[in-house]
């Protein structure tokens, strides 16, 4: 009984809450003068303006608790076309308030906007023969980023732990030398910004996926980050810690499914394939799937590759390894080169089929 009141206040915050955020859409064209009469008055409030701008609007996400008086003052602006409320928990990542598509522009590849990206490459960058082998071997296939883990998150610590800042080094030499963009986890708050110094794109790996210290830090980069699904992330567990990368300043976030723990157990994970549309749904972000580390076992690879882009996927991250078998971690499920060719091949018409390009 004790317990009651608590639950009472809960249920009222929670309903008050529903009501205490919101977005100001301002005309297009507004002056920037105007726009900082708004973030000004904002902050007045003691409240945060987070800018979004659009092709024709600015969207300015307004972060804290807004009273029920607040709207008011901001809708009579004259740059103001108008003030919403929000409603989900999630603000910054939420279809709902940011309804074009968020476009991820890294070298001369986006993510997003229509067309399949491929991200491909080992688990683990192992040495610099092998880095530069499975780089060279990815550009003549067309493949534009590769992935490759300097900081390893292995259940055993007496397993490989990854090649550190070394690796770091390297990847930016095989990227320098060969055109082709990288790709790293990072699983220290003390290595986003040096690993942000050499990679094009970062990741926050599944088991860090509610390290909120390191999301913040992911913020602050300018550099685009893939953020994993962690193996027992609730989908809004998924898109509230995208919301700690957003509303730390960088906008340019990738959501990947890569499967969830379940009873099952002749794969590594089950790959979530529902969260795809889901995501897509309520974010506006783009929304890739790693097969790999879902299926943990190569031979059904190239069927999920094909569900997720069915599934609505914006990209995939696939591991492919010049030699499997002898890879340091991840081998099982890794392609040889022969095999990704060859799924990239089979992708083709089934991108078509759903109104997309191969960004190959
Ligand atoms: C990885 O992509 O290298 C990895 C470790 O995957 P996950 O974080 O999804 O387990
Ligand atoms: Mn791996």
């Amino acid at each position: 009984m004790k317990i009651l009141p608590i639950r009472i206040f809960r249920w009222i915050e929670i309903k008050l809450n529903k009501v205490r955020r919101m977005i100001i859409v301002l005309k297009p064209k507004t002056k920037k003068e105007d726009i900082q009469k708004v973030v000004e008055k904002i902050k007045e409030k003691g409240l945060k303006p987070v800018e979004f701008q659009g092709d024709e609007r600015i969207v300015i996400h307004v972060l804290g608790k807004v009273t029920d008086d607040m709207p008011a003052p901001f809708q009579s602006m004259e740059c103001v076309e108008q003030v919403m409320r929000i409603l989900k928990p999630y603000k910054l990542a939420s279809k709902e308030h940011h309804a074009q598509r968020s476009v991820v522009k890294v070298g001369d590849v986006t993510i997003g906007n229509g067309e399949i990206t491929v991200i491909a490459g080992p688990c683990s960058a192992e040495n610099e023969e092998q880095v530069m082998k499975s780089a060279r071997i990815l550009k003549e296939m067309g493949v534009k980023i590769m992935r490759a883990s300097v900081f390893k998150p292995r259940t055993s610590p007496y397993d490989f732990q990854g090649m550190g800042i070394e690796g770091l080094k390297l990847l930016k030499k095989v990227g320098e030398k060969t055109g082709i963009l990288t790709e790293t986890e990072v699983m220290d708050v003390r290595d986003v910004p040096i690993a942000a110094e050499y990679v094009d794109i970062l990741r926050v790996g599944a088991r860090n996926m509610q390290n909120f210290d390191l999301l913040k830090e992911m913020g602050k980069i300018d550099k685009p980050v893939i953020l994993k699904r962690g193996m027992a992330a609730t989908i809004k567990e998924f898109i509230m810690a995208s919301e700690y990368i957003l509303m730390n300043g960088n906008k340019n976030v990738i959501l990947c499914e890569r499967g969830i723990r379940t009873f099952e157990t002749a794969y590594r994970n089950t790959l979530d394939i529902n969260a795809v549309p889901l995501l897509k749904q309520e974010t506006h972000l783009p929304v890739i799937v790693d097969p790999s580390h879902a299926a943990g076992r190569r031979d059904i690879i190239p069927a999920i590759c094909k569900a997720a882009i069915s599934a609505g996927a914006d990209g995939l991250l696939v591991e492919m390894h010049p030699k499997p078998e002898e890879a340091l971690s991840d081998g099982a499920q890794s392609l040889n080169p022969e095999e990704l060719k060859k799924l990239l091949k089979e992708l083709k018409p089934v991108c078509e089929a759903v109104g997309k390009r191969m960004s190959i």
